[in-house]
């Protein structure tokens, strides 16, 4: 099959036979790197030895028992600044492409009907999940095989987080999604979906129900705005525009921004996923707003070059500082105020500084804010301790909060971080919750 047609980020996996030639470069280390550049400890080292080994099976069941999500991760995962970057085959030409290898054994397991994980007997007490992505899900997943009754509450209408209601469809096929939510199933975790739990007194509620004990894993899904923003028609969140594509108002969105001039403020990986929809929807110019350069973006340079290749135009050094409206309210334009670097912040990047006197306004129809993400109005305070961002505190290795029945990891904990870093947070409060019950 083609590539054809596939956006530039929409890399075609392995075949089962490419997989098995692509380990086949492995040099079997001992003591694997690429295991230690794993963040959730998938073991990249074990699953490929068995796919050596041609103990295909094997291989599938080390992944899925380490990793729930192993075949999203396999999608998903940045594995250049992972596993593959710490992989020995470097050092005599490139790495051994660890993603593409673990997605297609995932997809091997749908395909030949192979139920890697046990079905476990619930032997002990109810613990609650709030909240479905993928550090909940995690969770979940860990303390089912634990022998654990999980269930877990989603306050939307259906599981996955920001797998499901985030990361556009040309990135990640819901496919993945389907299937490992089918594997927690087989576990026997229990989804409740459309069920807000509001913060401290829901999550008190859950603990006075008997549940043994409460994860929260609500993510970050309020945003950052630009002044005014929330107040100007044809101004949106990269929550509401990306989370639209995902819910049922793709065409919607798609009426919105086709032949029109969209503007995203941002530089980081969201920012370039709300550019490229755009672009991929019709824009009529996809505009990328961002006052640092284009070295100093937080987004991966292959992301910065994906959306450059399907036509988005950078705007770099320009602070937005408010919104051209009018008559009726909507908006003709982003105001902007050229920047120029200056000295070093506590980033350890140039500070942009505002040119004075440098002000215009670039014409937009639509603008679509991707500037950062925060916790929504949940209020966890009564329960558990939380700092000035929102963020509950943890202790990283336990996921473990103030209050002694009540764990907490993923976004919510870490601030905006990878699935994977998601998964691993939810996999050791999983652990510590059964250390702390059992
Ligand atoms: C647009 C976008 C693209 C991304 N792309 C990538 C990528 O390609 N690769 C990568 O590794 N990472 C990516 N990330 C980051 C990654 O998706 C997150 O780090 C990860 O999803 C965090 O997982 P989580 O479980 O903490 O939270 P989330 O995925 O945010 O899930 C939280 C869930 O909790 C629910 N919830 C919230 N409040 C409540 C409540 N009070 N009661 C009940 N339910 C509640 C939410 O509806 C949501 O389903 C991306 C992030 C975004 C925003
Ligand atoms: S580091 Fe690379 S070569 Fe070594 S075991 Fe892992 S995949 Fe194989």
């Amino acid at each position: 099959m083609s590539n054809a047609g596939l956006s530039p980020r929409m890399e075609k996996g392995f075949d089962i036979a490419q997989a098995v030639a692509e380990a086949d470069r492995c040099l079997l280390c001992y003591d694997p790197p690429c295991s230690r550049g794993c963040p959730a400890e998938t073991d990249p080292g074990a699953f490929i030895r068995k796919l050596r080994l041609h103990n295909v099976t094997g291989a599938i069941r080390t992944i899925k028992v380490n990793n729930i999500l192993g075949g999203a991760c396999g999608v998903l995962c940045p594995t250049a600044r992972l596993c593959e970057k710490e992989c020995s085959a470097t050092g005599i030409g490139r790495p051994v492409e660890i993603g593409r290898i673990q997605r297609a054994l995932v997809e091997h397991a749908w395909k030949i009907g192979f139920q890697p994980l046990p079905r476990p007997a619930v032997t002990r007490g109810k613990v609650a999940v709030v909240g479905s992505g993928p550090a909940g899900l995690s969770c979940a997943a860990e303390l089912a095989l634990g022998g654990y009754a999980v269930t877990v509450f989603e306050e939307r209408g259906q599981p996955g987080g920001v797998i499901r209601y985030g990361v556009p469809a040309y990135r990640f096929d819901q496919d993945f999604l389907t299937h490992e939510l089918a594997d927690l199933e087989h576990l026997g975790v229990k989804f409740a979906c459309h069920a807000r739990i509001d913060g401290a007194a829901g999550a008190q509620k859950l603990l006075a129900e008997g549940y043994k004990a409460v994860f929260l894993a609500p993510g970050l899904w309020a945003a950052d705005r630009i002044p005014g923003g929330e107040r100007v028609a044809g101004v949106m969140t990269s929550v509401e525009f990306l989370a639209g594509l995902r819910d049922g108002k793709q065409a919607a969105m798609a009426r919105l921004v086709e032949g029109k001039v969209v503007a995203v403020v941002g530089g980081g990986s969201v920012a370039m996923d709300c550019v490229e929809s755009a672009a991929q929807l019709g824009a009529r110019d996809a505009y990328l707003v961002y006052r640092r350069s284009f070295a100093q973006m937080p987004a991966e340079e292959d992301e910065r070059l994906a959306a450059l290749r399907l036509g988005a135009h950078f705007l770099m050094l320009n602070q937005p500082v408010g919104y051209a409206v009018n008559a009726t309210g909507e908006v003709t334009g982003v105001k902007l105020v050229r920047t120029q670097l200056g000295d070093m912040d506590a980033s350890g990047r140039r500070k942009p500084q505002e040119i004075k006197g440098s002000d215009w306004t670039l014409d937009a129809q639509v603008v679509i804010e991707a500037i950062g993400n925060r916790p929504d109005g949940a209020e966890w305070r009564g329960i558990v301790k939380v700092d000035q961002a929102g963020l509950i505190v943890t202790d990283k290795t336990t996921g473990a909060t103030s209050a002694k029945t009540v764990f907490a990891g993923g976004d919510i904990a870490r601030g905006p971080g990878l699935v994977v870093e998601a998964v691993q947070d939810g996999k050791l409060a999983a652990r510590a919750i059964r250390a702390s019950l059992e």
